[in-house]
């Protein structure tokens, strides 16, 4: 080894099981998922599974996923081989010392007081477990993680315990099993875990172990039981209860505190922390010496949390579920269940009184489809097409044909003024934001490699000020990016006003006709053209009306006080039985939008894709005067053919349903993944969008004549593939 210290690696593999069809769905997703990473994942039947661990019982098995190059490390010898590395490195390590008070001082040095002296850092990762909160909150970060208690049991030896055993997972009965020494360790990931609060924890900061809760643990036991019937005969010789992180969507957070440059924080690892250790603290170092991440870790960066996250009762709820979502069944569009509502536009009961199922964003409850009357509106999942779907469809027709309404008052608004304001944002942005008041800009915000980290619309409302839309999900991240980029000796005011207006989108081709019902306001092409905002009035209200969509027809975006907000949405209604207006969740935007390939950020953008490779050249002004934050980054590739494009598809098969994360092959080739899709039900085709690359370039030649294929679940289908959009390819009918 590089250390010379041995870690007690043994590539056993990893035997994943499936007890019914949706998991094994699941599973043969995540086998295709992994070829996309060069991972072999063989989906294999319920006697090869046992042939790979003969103490299963196969009855309770319907298949079952292997990953032969998995294996196991013995957790001390892998930290001791760390340290040894860390070492050679130059490092110091202090054992057993408590870091007892963080300081940052005016020189922007942190002060760590331990009791043998106070060591200054440039550079502070808090990287403390379950503890990190505490230290974090003594410099204003706020850590949002809570404790959970995780258990495993150590039986007694027995014959079949070889070290040549696969580790075994067994979602459906939430527990996984390994050899150890001679014994099965069996652990769990129970639906619901139990929360502890950090108060409850000894006072000692080291290695702590909880008393043993049978109750707790029995369903698991018995679970495991059932597929290894020989744990029926044999005694258990330890019961191990420890605590550990939790976050409230179950991914870690790494990265550069918001507010607090240089603390950079690595934590929450949802008791996978021994697995994903190396790499976090790869990227986290990467990120640290770079001073940005290196690849894309928008999912995982501690600025995606929002502020209301760090709430201690909607962690100690959220908490339990966390540790759950580790085994549940990962069904597409899956929605929490705890700690909700936490977040209501002042149309909900609106909603909810007109049967909306509401999914969460941002701790936003947003109506996702609604049931017609009579119907219960709640989600049954599925991987094919779930209960909503006729109704989502219904939904779009009504957008394509008609028109619609939906609550959009999630939205991030942000409010940027000052005699700067202009100059602060024509470095931020790369599109050219010194226009007209009145006109709105689509921009992606990039950083220093000319990588997407957000994509926003800006809207002039003055000279000097500046209204920006975010989605929900990105909102306090977006902040975050601001905040970090701005010139202090600029006069720039940053403001969030997300709670100051409620949003309601009024989409499709007979908007302008209600609009006109109720507004004075002239609507016509010449009088309120595409990308431009006006006040205009709804009924008693005044709304900033900005005249954008993310559907693909023509619509408006009206952004209303949000004390104002009910009035308005009942001025609407009353007025759109004439048009049949008809609302409309999240659901339907998401169907709508593939169809039209917007593209969204978190899913077909992201800190590693460029405008150019995300076929966004157009929102990027090259020539603009003072350039831009990643300009220097984007020369080499403007008017290049590039080696990887987003580039959509449709599937020939009518039936077949897309999510995202399913392969693209190319002439059978492994090309990318999807990283979007949705059913089109205006096409009548599924549709998606993925990023292609090729040595070669992904030239317009290639897209249009090369043969794709899509493979989802491990099965393949013929698709189309265009650079442009399915449905209105010429966006003829923004134009309205
Ligand atoms: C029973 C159990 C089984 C698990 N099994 C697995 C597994 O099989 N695979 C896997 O990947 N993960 C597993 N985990 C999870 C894994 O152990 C954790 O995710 C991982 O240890 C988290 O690492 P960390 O560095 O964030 O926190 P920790 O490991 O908790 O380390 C934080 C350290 O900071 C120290 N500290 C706290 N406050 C201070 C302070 N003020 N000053 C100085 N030091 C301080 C603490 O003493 C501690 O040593 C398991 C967890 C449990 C409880």
């Amino acid at each position: 080894a590089e250390t010379g210290q041995a870690v007690g690696f043994k590539q056993n593999g990893t035997l994943a099981l499936a007890r019914n069809s949706d998991r094994l769905v699941e599973l043969k997703r995540s086998a295709t998922i992994a070829k996309s990473f060069g991972i072999e994942a063989n989906i294999i039947g319920p006697t090869q599974a046992q042939d790979l661990y003969p103490a299963i019982d196969p009855n309770h098995v319907a298949g079952a996923l292997f990953i032969a190059d998995d294996g196991q490390l013995n957790p001390v010898d892998a930290i001791m081989a760390l340290f040894a590395g860390a070492r050679k490195c130059g490092a110091r390590v202090f054992e057993n010392t408590l870091a007892e008070r963080l300081q940052r001082c005016s020189s922007g040095l942190y002060h760590v007081t331990t009791p043998v002296g106070v060591i200054a850092c440039e550079k502070l990762v808090l990287c403390c477990g379950l503890w990190t909160p505490i230290l974090a909150a003594q410099l204003g970060v706020r850590v949002p993680l809570h404790a959970c208690e995780h258990m495993y049991v150590v039986t007694e030896p027995l014959d079949l315990a070889v070290p040549t055993l696969p580790v075994l997972r067994d979602c459906d009965g939430y527990t996984y099993i390994k050899e150890d020494a001679g014994k099965l360790l069996v652990g769990s990931f129970e639906p619901r875990g139990k929360p502890l609060a950090i108060d409850k924890l000894p006072a000692e900061q080291h290695f702590i172990e909880l008393p043993e809760d049978w109750e707790h643990f029995e369903l698991p036991y018995l679970k495991a039981m059932e597929i290894i019937p020989a744990l029926a005969d044999v005694g258990i010789a330890r019961f191990m209860n420890g605590p550990e992180s939790f976050t409230p969507d179950s991914l870690f957070m790494l990265g550069e505190a918001p507010g607090a440059a240089n603390c950079f924080v690595a934590a929450g690892f949802n008791s996978e922390g021994f697995e994903m250790g190396a790499g976090a603290g790869r990227a986290l170092a990467e990120w640290i010496i770079q001073g940005e991440p290196t690849m894309d870790l928008a999912d995982v960066d501690i600025a995606r949390y929002h502020p209301f996250q760090a709430n201690s009762k909607y962690l100690h709820e959220r908490a339990g579920e966390s540790l759950g979502a580790i085994y549940h069944m990962h069904w597409p569009n899956r929605q929490h269940e705890s700690a909700r509502p936490v977040r209501k536009s002042p149309l909900h009961d609106r909603l909810a009184a007109r049967n909306a199922c509401f999914g969460e964003t941002a701790g936003w409850e947003r109506a996702m489809w609604f049931a017609p009357p009579g119907e219960v509106p709640k989600d049954v999942y599925s991987h094919h097409w779930p209960n909503w779907y006729q109704h989502t469809a219904e939904e779009c027709r009504a957008a394509r044909a008609g028109v619609i309404v939906l609550d959009q008052s999630s939205f991030g608004k942000t409010l940027i003024q000052g005699n700067d304001a202009c100059a602060f944002l024509q470095h931020l942005c790369p599109g050219d934001v010194d226009v007209p008041v009145g006109k709105l800009i689509y921009t992606p915000l990039l950083n220093h490699q000319g990588g997407i980290e957000t994509d926003i619309t800006v809207d002039r409302l003055a000279e000097d000020r500046y209204m920006i839309v975010s989605s929900a999900a990105t909102h306090s991240r977006d902040l975050a990016w601001i905040e970090k980029n701005l010139d202090r000796q600029q006069q720039v005011a940053v403001t969030d006003i997300t709670s100051a207006y409620s949003v309601l989108s009024v989409q499709g081709p007979r908007s302008r006709d209600l609009l006109a019902r109720i507004s004075d306001a002239d609507l016509a092409n010449a009088a309120f053209p595409f990308l431009t905002s006006q006040e205009i009035s709804i009924g008693y209200a005044l709304a900033i009306a900005k005249r954008l969509t993310f559907i693909g027809e023509l619509g408006w975006e009206l952004h209303i006080p949000s004390e104002f907000a009910q009035g308005a949405f009942d001025t609407l209604l009353e007025a759109g039985q004439e048009f049949d207006l008809r609302l409309a969740g999240y659901h339907a935007l998401e169907h709508l939008r593939c169809e039209r390939a917007y593209r969204e950020f978190g899913l077909d953008l992201a800190p590693d894709d460029t405008p150019f490779e995300a076929g966004l050249g157009f929102s990027v002004k090259m020539d603009k005067p003072g350039g831009f934050i990643g300009h220097d980054a984007l020369v080499p590739q403007r008017g290049k053919v590039l080696n990887k494009r987003l580039v959509m598809f449709k599937l020939a098969d009518p039936e077949a349903v897309l999510f995202h994360d399913e392969l693209i092959r190319l002439d059978g080739d492994i090309v990318g993944y999807i990283s979007s899709g949705a059913y089109g039900f205006t096409l009548g085709h599924a549709v998606g969008m993925g990023y292609v690359h090729h040595p070669d370039g992904v030239t317009k030649e290639l897209v249009e004549n090369g043969q794709f294929e899509i493979e989802i679940a491990c099965e393949r289908y013929p698709a189309e593939a265009s650079l442009r959009a399915f449905y209105d390819p010429t966006g003829e009918r923004v134009k309205g």
